[in-house]
């Protein structure tokens, strides 16, 4: 069995969750990695769905041990990453894992991964296109939109790094592109 891996990275409102939820419900073997975190729970997330809630001391005991395919620190005292044991678990079950992370996150899985990954960047058709998108999902504040766009100028720097760029346009047309991705 080969060991694959697909990784999709976006700015915030691209599409992203759109375009994985969408291969996933097409192709049942592919299975999301869940990322542990030190940061809280928050609303109805569960452990070992959104992610693997840890104690910062327990996160830190785990970079010791190695256990971590990649981790970050995203924010001030924060830690985001991949445990290894999550990816043997899904390889395990004959299953391909799909990443959703973060841009700089993106990167350093494509070149752990090397050949068995492909890697995605999904982008909206211009910032314009993407502001829009999130005033109209309204899951997030002014100011949080606000943030999200400055992050995505810079985020979009990183598009050329990535195997494919997929240009979320019309939803149909880039759903077609995604299903016909080389991920087998
Ligand atoms: P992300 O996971 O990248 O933050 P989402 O998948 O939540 O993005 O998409 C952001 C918003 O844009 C959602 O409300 C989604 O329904 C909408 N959306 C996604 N793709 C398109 C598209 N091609 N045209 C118009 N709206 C879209
Ligand atoms: P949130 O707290 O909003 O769920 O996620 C914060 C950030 O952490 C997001 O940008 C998300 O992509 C990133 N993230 C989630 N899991 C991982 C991971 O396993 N590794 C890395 N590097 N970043 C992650």
């Amino acid at each position: 069995m080969r060991k694959k891996v697909v990784i999709f990275s976006a700015p915030s409102g691209s599409g992203k969750s759109t375009v994985v939820n969408h291969l996933m419900s097409k192709y049942p073997e592919l299975e999301l990695s869940v990322s542990a975190t030190s940061r809280a729970p928050r609303g109805q997330e569960q452990n070992g769905k959104e992610y693997y809630f840890l104690t910062k001391e327990e996160f830190e005991a785990k970079i010791a041990d190695n256990a971590f395919v990649e981790y970050e620190e995203v924010y001030d005292g924060v830690y985001y990453g991949t445990l290894k044991s999550e990816t043997e678990r899904i390889w395990k079950a004959g299953h391909i894992i799909i990443f959703d992370v973060d841009v700089k996150g993106g990167v350093n899985l494509k070149k752990i991964f090397g050949r068995k990954a492909l890697s995605v960047f999904i982008k909206a058709p211009s910032i314009e296109v993407l502001r829009e998108r999130l005033v109209r999902r309204g899951t997030d504040s002014e100011e949080s939109i606000a943030k999200r766009i400055a992050k995505a100028e810079e985020e979009l720097a990183y598009a050329p790094l990535f195997d494919r760029i997929l240009v979320n346009d019309d939803l149909e047309t880039c759903l077609k592109e995604a299903e016909n991705l080389p991920i087998f």
